[in-house]
Order: structure tokens, then C-alpha cells, then sequence
């Protein structure tokens, strides 16, 4: 069946980037259709409310104070902030034995840790000053293809840690950084070292941590941008193809086709690529979809009916070389009074996780919460999992990141237009890429290149 309306524009995934793209046009008086295929809108935005009334957030849920497009939409719809809860110890887990520790250790230097032997120490800060000077040394804006970017693109971040470190503390702390919180989720042995540092240059956690939760989550944000769209927006529509030309698009769900002036394709490249182009694209786009992977994970929230280990002086913050559990942190709203922690199964552990039935899944996490904070951790109120990695719909997470050889590659093709046919999603952005802040940048951007061509005419 064909829609009787010709929109200025269609915006193809409801996530933060495909609301903010949508809702710009709106608010300049174009047309606008936004299709989504869950049956929800938000994307790796979700929300949820336990029995107890304490809030949590199943995808993304903290802020940091250079995330300056998120903030702005945060104090648009006058939402609070509070800080992310770390006062006390923090435990390290290192080789079955177990530390509490002062300051914080998000994976960068901020003095030594009580077990760690200073040795191991030195050479993990030492790799990390020369990652950190590597970082510093690429330009603002996209990588580009040039010689020092082709040889930083050709290996693997995995083979710079190898040369670069010489002890197993060393390398686990990279390894690690790669899993929890540099490009995030993925094996240091699949992702092109250029993108590791400029993961890095662009978003730096080291100097602006993501330090702050939204009161209510981050998951009610979809459902406030939403409202505004409310009757141009269909749930339960999967865009299956695009027919395009320079008189505008054809926009194919399984029940409908939808015609428009522009489209927005806003979700990540490799979903984009499973969309049928006719005409195709161009090889250079057509390749580089079959190129940018989503990381590996699930986000595991528990809640407990108060944080207990603040009984015992611990900041709710665990770290370390465990089977399941390398990063978890207490995510409790002092509101509520309700303790919760959030944590992620990531990387290469996820596959053997997912193994297991789910009863032993739960088991082990639980399992590993308990080495960082006492048996109380085996009780908890509510335990949820969003698997998004299972999810078709988003395929992994936090977010996509380039293989080897990609960007020098393809990078060209990355955010380029083809013809009517613009690209939205946090993975395009090139401040804050894999985070809200990333999303709405893209968004802006697709709507402010639509705009400057409809007023063109
Ligand atoms: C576990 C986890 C933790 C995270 N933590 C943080 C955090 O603490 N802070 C932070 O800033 N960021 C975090 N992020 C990242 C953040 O959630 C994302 O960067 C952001 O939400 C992405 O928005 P998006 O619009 O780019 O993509 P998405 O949210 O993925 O939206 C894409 C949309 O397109 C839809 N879609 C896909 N294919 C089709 C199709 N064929 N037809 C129609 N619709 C389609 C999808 O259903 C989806 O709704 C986290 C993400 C995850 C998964």
C-alpha cells in the first residue's frame, strides 16, 4: 500500500539520533515521517521502573561535562542530575586476590593501587603516556588516509599493547580499557589502532569522565522528544528498502511504502547496510557496512533493597581480572534509597556466558559481585538483563568500532550523502562517538544538511 502524503523527509530508526533529526525538521515547519521497527522508540535508550519505584536504565545511563549537546537537551526537558555515587573504597580483583583502593582507577593512571607492585605499575603508565601522546597527535575531525594513519590503521590495538608493554598487569590494563571504557566492548584483538586513539581523542573518559545519572534515567529522554513528533511517528514499521533518485525516495516497510523529498537512515552502519538501496550504493559505502561490527555485551542491572556495602566503607565500584564481571558500579539513586549496580558481560566472555543456561548465567554474575562486595551481593531484590548483543535491532553495544584498515580504507564514504539519502547515529559523529552526545550531534547535522537543500529547492 502507498501512503498518500509526500513527506520533505523520512527518518528510518527512532533512537536519539533519529527523534533529534525528526524533531529539527518538525520544528522548521517540514514534514516528517518517522518509521521505527521495535515496537518502541528510544533505541539503545531504555528505561524501567522496579516494583521498589527505583528507576533503571538497560542501555545508556551516565554524562560527562563535555557532552555538551546532551546537557543542553537534559536542561531543556529540565531533568536533574546527581553525581554518580563513588565515595568510599574501590575493589580491585586481580589474580584471585582482592584490594580495596582510594581515587579512582577507570582504567587510566590516578596513583598506584595497594597489590599491584610498582613495576607493573610503571610500565602500564608508561604504555600509557605513549598512547596517550599518539592520541594527542591526531587532528580534530575524521582520520583521513595518510602514511601515519595507514600504518596506525594496519595493526591491531592487541599488537601495539604487545610491543608496547612488557608485564601481564601491563597488558591486562589495556586489554581491559579496550573491553570496559575506551571504544568499549570489544577484544583489543579486533579493533584497528587508529580507532582505539582516536576513540580516544574524541572522547575522552581520562580527562572527562562520564561522572554524572540523569534522576528518572536516561531512558525517559526518547519518550519526552517523542511527544513533540507523536502523530509522524509509526512503531512496528521495519524499513526494508529505499528506492532513491534525484526527485526523492521511496521508503519500503513490509506493509507500506512511504514517499519523500530525503531520507535519514539514523541507526548504526551495519544495519544500515542490511536495508536494500535501489540503485545501489556506491561500492566504497556498500563495502564500508560490511565493515563496522557493534562490540559485545549485555548490561546486567541488580538491585538490592539498600546499597549494603556501604555497611562496609566500599564506593559499590569493582574492577579486575574476573571471569564475568571486569567493571561494575553502584548506580543508586539517593532518592530512592534502593542499591543498585550496573554492570556489563562484554567481549570474548559474553560467547562462553551465553553458553551457559540461563539460571548459571545469573549464578555467575552473582557469583563475581560477591568477590567485589560480600555474599550479600547473591540476594538481590531484582536482577535484569538486556541483551543487546541478541537484540536484532541493535545488534551489539555500547557501539560499532572499525576493524583494521577500515578507516583508511573506506573512512571516505563514512558520513558522505548519497544523493537523497543522509546518515544519522551516534557511530558518525566525530565528538563523542558510542554516546548520546554522539547521537544528537548526528542528528543535528542530518537535519541542518536537509534544510540547506530543501530551502535550495
Ligand atoms: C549497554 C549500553 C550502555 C551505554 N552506556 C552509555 C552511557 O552511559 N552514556 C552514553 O552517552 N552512551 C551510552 N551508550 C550509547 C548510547 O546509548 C548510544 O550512543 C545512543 O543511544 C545511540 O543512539 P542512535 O540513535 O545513534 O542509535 P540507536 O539507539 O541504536 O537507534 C537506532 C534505531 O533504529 C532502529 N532501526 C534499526 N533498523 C531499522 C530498520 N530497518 N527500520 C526501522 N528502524 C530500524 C532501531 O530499532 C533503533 O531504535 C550505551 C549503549 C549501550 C548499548
Amino acid at each position: 500500500m502507498s501512503s498518500e502524503s509526500r513527506y520533505d523527509c523520512i527518518v528510518v530508526g527512532a533512537g536519539l539520533s533519529g527523534l533529534i533529526a525528526a524533531r529539527n525538521l518538525h520544528r522548521q515547519g517540514r514534514s516528517v515521517m518517522v518509521l521505527e521497527a521495535r515496537d518502541r522508540v528510544g533505541g539503545r535508550m531504555r528505561g524501567k521502573f522496579l516494583a521498589s519505584g527505583q528507576w533503571i536504565d538497560l542501555g545508556g545511563q551516565w554524562v560527562g561535562p563535555t557532552q555538551t549537546r546532551f546537557l543542553a537537551l537534559l536542561d531543556e526537558y529540565r531533568l536533574s542530575r546527581f553525581t554518580s555515587p563513588v565515595s568510599g573504597q574501590k575493589v580491585l580483583l586481580y589474580n584471585g586476590a582482592r584490594y580495596e583502593f582510594d581515587g579512582l582507577f577507570q582504567g587510566y593512571a590516578e596513583g598506584e593501587i595497594p597489590g599491584v607492585c610498582p613495576e607493573d605499575w610503571q610500565d602500564a603508565q608508561d604504555a600509557w603516556r605513549r598512547f596517550e601522546a599518539l592520541s594527542a597527535a591526531l587532528p580534530e575531525g575524521y582520520p583521513r588516509a595518510n602514511d601515519l594513519n595507514r600504518q596506525l590503521d594496519g595493526m591491531t590495538f592487541a599488537q601495539w599493547i604487545a610491543e608496547n608493554t612488557q608485564t601481564e598487569f601491563g597488558k591486562w590494563y589495556f586489554h581491559y580499557m579496550s573491553r570496559a571504557v575506551g571504544v568499549g566492548c570489544v577484544e583489543a584483538g579486533q579493533i584497528s589502532f587508529l580507532h582505539a586513539l582516536w576513540g580516544h581523542r574524541v572522547a575522552s573518559q581520562a580527562e572527562h569522565p562520564e561522572a554524572e545519572l540523569i534522576r528518572g534515567g536516561a531512558g525517559q529522554i526518547p519518550g519526552k522528544i517523542a511527544a513533540e513528533l507523536a502523530p509522524f511517528i509509526r512503531v512496528g514499521e521495519a524499513v526494508t528498502g529505499v528506492r532513491h533518485s534525484d526527485q526523492g525516495v521511496e521508503v519500503l516497510t513490509g506493509s507500506e511504502t512511504y514517499s519523500a523529498r530525503f531520507v535519514v537512515i539514523a541507526m548504526p552502519p551495519h544495519l544500515a547496510g542490511r536495508i536494500f538501496y535501489d540503485p545501489p550504493l556506491p561500492p566504497l559505502r556498500a563495502q564500508l557496512t560490511q565493515r563496522v561490527p557493534m562490540g559485545t555485551c549485555a548490561k546486567v542491572l541488580i538491585s538490592y533493597d539498600r546499597p549494603f556495602w556501604r555497611d562496609k566503607g566500599l564506593a559499590g565500584i569493582g574492577l579486575g581480572n574476573c571471569r564475568w564481571i571486569e567493571l561494575c558500579a553502584d548506580s543508586s539513586d539517593p532518592e530512592t534509597g534502593v542499591g543498585v549496580i550496573a554492570t556489563f558481560v562484554y567481549g570474548d566472555a559474553y560467547h562462553e556466558w551465553m553458553t551457559l543456561p540461563e539460571a548459571d548465567r545469573r549464578t555467575a554474575v552473582l557469583g563475581d559481585l560477591a568477590m567485589y562486595f560480600g555474599d550479600e551481593a547473591l540476594t538481590p531484590v531484582s536482577y535484569d538483563v538486556e541483551n543487546w548483543t541478541a537484540d536484532p535491532w541493535t545488534g551489539g553495544g555500547y557501539t560499532a568500532f572499525m576493524p583494521p584498515g577500515v578507516w583508511t580504507t573506506f573512512g571516505e564514504a563514512h558520513t558522505a550523502p548519497v544523493g537523497p539519502i543522509h546518515w544519522a547515529g551516534t557511530e558518525y559523529s566525530d565528538r563523542w562517538p558510542g554516546f548520546f552526545d554522539g547521537a544528537i550531534r548526528t542528528g543535528e547535522r542530518a537535519a541542518a544538511e536537509i534544510l540547506t537543500r530543501l530551502a535550495a529547492g
